[in-house]
């Protein structure tokens, strides 16, 4: 057999300030053993097949051996959660373990997460367990699927070695992929701890990977313009999918515009606006409804950083940072509605269209019908089926009320753009929860099935039938926990 072609990596996030990271390297684990490798990932990094399968890659992606070519590293943060500032943050149980060219001529940090303690674990252990490591990785494949900007899971592994959350539970690392790990939180470190100067760093290489296109305009302004619209798009897709993140913190929300940091996510099944998933967000903070206001939040606390990027004269800095922030939420009500005109079947866009995509989720509230099939089945309507099935997902006689509000808002709606819109597949919450507890017995098979039924979530898949089935009421989740 040949040897593998050895890849080589680079750490670009080496060439900022040395006070945005710690040298750290992952801690050795006793027995690791793959448990996901994403071969179509790996192929879009252009990493040689051969050695992406191989034992060497195993020790990389275990935390045993390092990147050929690169010098790990915990990067430095900060971050409001919940709302209370938190001055330092940073990988604590985290390493970033080198970049890599992918073929589409972009530059991808490989990131693992679990891989043990660094100069910021401060009282934790620096690991995860296999269970939460599982999740990102389906739910992380899932946003890819349903083309949604998010980072991705190149593998996870588990450590051989056990975890202590509410129980002993086996330790796992997942390998993200992402176009940066910079996160609001990485502008608030430097604003707060280091000065304009390294803010004006952190903007720059930022801008240089992944902002490549900016306006005409001052650069910063226009950076922020950017960074601004991607957050209205991506949150509108979050919405348009059913999709609650569930910890908004600062230092969860990446500056590129992917989504990022799968804790306690979910995808609703029966709708609710104000449904929340984390188990310890009590007060709604990051439910459905509000995450464009956290994220018009968090963009704020970004803006505030960049001030002295602006002008010298802080009130006209307050000023334009105002303009750009005043964007923010007529961009996002356009993309919700373009997106939610589209799973409707709305031909074109109207100006109180925003009117009626609210009357129609106050009968699903009420109803408490299954956000995904109720698309799906308006999807089947449009196509010329009878609205028995449509019905049924409704608890009273909103079901009525709802078609009826629909058709004299279109009355031929494009039944090809609603099947393109809305998918059929999720990533349900008690699907993921069984494919990780049938994962924890040693049974990988519920996993590898429904991450491959989540790579196309639009097409209709007889085989994948049960998958597109909300929970049994005894099957329900109702909250997620943050002990990950
Ligand atoms: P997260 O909830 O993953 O977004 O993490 C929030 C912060 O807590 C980050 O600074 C993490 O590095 C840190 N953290 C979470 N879990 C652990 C752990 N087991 N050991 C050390 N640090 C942790
Ligand atoms: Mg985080």
């Amino acid at each position: 057999m040949k040897n593998p072609a050895k890849p080589t990596f680079t750490q670009s996030y080496r060439n900022l300030p040395d006070a945005f990271y710690r040298d750290a390297a992952p801690e050795p684990v006793a027995n690791p053993r793959w448990i996901a490798r994403n071969a179509r990932l790996a192929d879009a990094l252009n990493l040689d097949a051969g050695w992406f399968a191989s034992e060497a890659a195993l020790q990389c992606f275990a935390g045993n051996a390092p990147l050929p070519g690169a010098a790990p590293l915990a990067m430095a943060y900060s971050g409001h959660q919940f709302g209370g500032w938190n001055p330092l943050l940073g990988d604590g149980r985290a390493h970033l373990i080198g970049d890599v060219l992918g073929r589409d001529g972009a530059l991808y940090d490989l990131h693992l997460k679990g891989s043990g303690p660094t100069p910021f674990s401060r009282n934790g252990d620096g690991r995860a367990a296999l269970g939460p490591m599982l999740r990102e990785y389906i739910v992380s494949e899932a946003m890819a699927g349903l083309g949604i900007a998010s980072t991705r899971s190149l593998a996870v592994v588990a450590t051989g070695e056990q975890v202590y959350r509410r129980a002993r539970e086996a330790g796992g690392i997942v390998t993200r992929v992402a176009r940066s790990h910079v996160r609001v939180g990485t502008f608030q470190y430097a604003g707060v701890h280091l000065g304009p100067e390294a803010v004006k760093a952190l903007a720059d290489h930022e801008i240089a990977r992944n902002f490549p296109a900016l306006d005409a305009g001052p650069r910063y302004q226009m950076f922020l313009r950017e960074v601004i619209a991607r957050q209205a798009h991506l949150i509108a897709q979050w919405m348009s999918v059913g999709f609650i993140h569930g910890v908004m913190n600062t230092d969860n929300m990446q500056v590129a515009g992917e989504t990022i940091d799968f804790g306690p996510c979910a995808f609703m099944d029966g709708f609710h606006p104000q449904k929340v998933f984390s188990s310890i967000d009590e007060f709604g903070r990051y439910a459905w409804d509000q995450q464009a206001p956290i994220a018009a939040w968090n963009l704020t606390r970004l803006a505030e950083c960049l001030l002295p990027l602006f002008s010298e004269d802080r009130d006209e800095a307050v000023q334009r940072a105002q303009a750009e922030l005043a964007r923010f939420m007529p961009l996002f009500e356009q993309q919700f509605e373009h997106r939610m005109g589209a799973k409707l079947g709305f031909a074109d866009q109207r100006a109180d269209d925003g009117a009626t995509i609210a009357a129609l989720f106050t009968c699903m509230m009420h109803g408490k019908a299954d956000f995904t099939r109720c698309f799906t089945c308006l999807t089947q309507i449009a196509g010329g089926q009878n609205t028995v099935a449509f019905e049924k997902l409704f608890e009273g006689e909103q079901a009525k009320d709802f078609l009826q509000i629909w058709r004299r808002r279109e009355a031929r709606p494009d039944a090809a753009l609603m099947a393109q819109s809305n998918p059929i597949r999720i990533a349900r919450n008690h699907q993921v929860e069984a494919a990780i507890a049938a994962a924890y017995n040693g049974d990988l098979k519920p996993f590898d099935r429904l991450v491959q039924a989540l790579q196309h979530p639009f097409d209709p898949d007889p085989a994948f039938e049960d998958l597109e089935l909300p929970p049994r009421p005894e099957e329900e989740v109702q909250a997620t926990f943050c002990g990950t």
